[in-house]
């Protein structure tokens, strides 16, 4: 087995793995379940400050994404897709698929969303029924300020829909206050419960807007409104995936359990972007780093299949490439949920030095070293 030290799906804690063992019920019939599916969607609401309902649906992160847009989008709706990396880009697939018209704002892919910008966009065109933002875009680590951006958006009376399945435990999230309508999550970023889950928080307000479609949602499967009234009804869409919910449920108690997590992340984070420039490497981002993930350029002379072979082979730690247009340019180490933590970095990084010297780069300085010593500081 490797160290997975990507940027999701990350470690997976003991007590959420035998949680996924325990006996199960018919979750279909049961009511007892249903019970339990309600409370842990009542402490996901708790968590990130949500008056309105969160729902877990059984499918991977995209599922969320998808979800949000097939439950809002009717044909010829005009939708604002804000994009400044892979997965904000993507959302503009999703509007198309169900007969939306995406218009993307698009900015500098190494810098978090220019607030003012977005301001001055929003004072000539504020015609969109909803509009898409990335807390964390993964593949660059740029984090959004969505308590920035999505308020300015119900300013204009448009509804927000916000991918934080790599922003959320590691950053603040304040689903009230930042005015979020629809907020995507998965179970395998910074939650650390294998992948196969989806989260989401949904407004009032967009609850209303899909109930008030001039069209019925053209999916069964990504249709969000299937589960309004599973609690009165003790019914669900469709069989809920048991297991995965039980082991999702020990997770949200180990990060409702653990009082440190923002600063430990916020932490780590730091100390791994100072010892990455002391080495000589070069951060992606200009500005705007998530404390979720560090993406380094790939450097000049080394590819990075050697970089991820060598980390693997001789170090049996997995690290991250990347995909679409930062394929080949960049690598990244995911130190989210159970992966932030201090000794698997400073293991991750005493491997990142390693192989940089065994294939002749020449390293500045040790990263682990730089590392532990950031992390002594208070
Ligand atoms: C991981 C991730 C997703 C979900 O992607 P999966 O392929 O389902 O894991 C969505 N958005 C972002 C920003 C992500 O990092």
């Amino acid at each position: 087995m490797y160290k997975i030290m990507t940027a999701g799906p990350t470690q997976v804690r003991e007590n959420v793995r035998q949680a996924r063992s325990l006996e199960t019920t018919n979750p279909d019939l049961d009511e007892a379940f249903c019970e339990f599916y309600k409370e842990t969607c009542d402490l996901l609401e708790e968590l990130l400050h949500s008056s309105g309902t969160a729902y877990i649906l059984g499918g991977e992160g995209i599922l969320g994404l998808e979800a949000a847009c097939a439950s809002l989008t009717e044909p010829g709706d005009r939708v604002l897709v804000l994009d400044n990396g892979i997965f904000g880009k993507g959302f503009a697939d999703f509007v198309r698929i169900y007969g939306g018209e995406p218009v993307l704002f698009t900015s500098d892919y190494r810098r978090p969303i220019d607030v003012d910008q977005l301001k001055a966009f929003l004072e000539k065109d504020s015609d969109f029924k909803y509009a898409t933002v990335v807390h964390c875009d993964t593949p660059s680590g740029v984090l959004n300020d969505v308590s920035q951006i999505c308020p300015l958006l119900a300013a204009q009376g448009i509804l927000s829909v916000v991918d934080s399945v790599a922003g959320m435990f590691g950053e603040a999230i304040d689903v009230d206050a930042s005015k979020i309508d629809i907020l995507c999550g998965g179970s395998q970023k910074a939650l650390s419960a294998p992948a196969g889950l989806t989260m989401l928080w949904v407004s009032d307000k967009a609850m209303a807007a899909m109930e008030n479609r001039r069209t019925p949602i053209a999916s069964f499967y990504a249709n969000i409104l299937t589960f309004k009234t599973y609690y009165e009804d003790k019914w669900f869409p469709y069989t809920m995936p048991i297991s995965d919910i039980n082991g999702l449920r020990a997770a949200v108690d180990n990060v409702m359990a653990d009082k440190d997590i923002l600063r430990r992340h916020e932490k780590i984070a730091a100390a791994t972007r100072q010892a990455v420039e002391e080495a000589g490497l070069k951060l992606y981002l200009e500005t705007g780093f998530s404390n979720t993930v560090t993406v380094i350029e790939v450097p000049e002379g080394l590819t990075d299949t050697q970089i991820l072979s060598t980390m693997r082979e001789k170090h049996n730690i997995m690290i991250s490439g990347c995909f679409d247009v930062l394929a080949g340019k960049v690598i990244r180490i995911g130190h989210m949920g159970e992966n932030a933590c201090e000794e698997d970095m400073a293991q991750t990084l005493a491997a990142m030095d390693e192989t940089l010297v065994e294939l002749g780069w020449p390293l500045a300085r040790g990263m682990k070293d730089t590392f532990l010593r950031l992390m002594e500081k208070e």
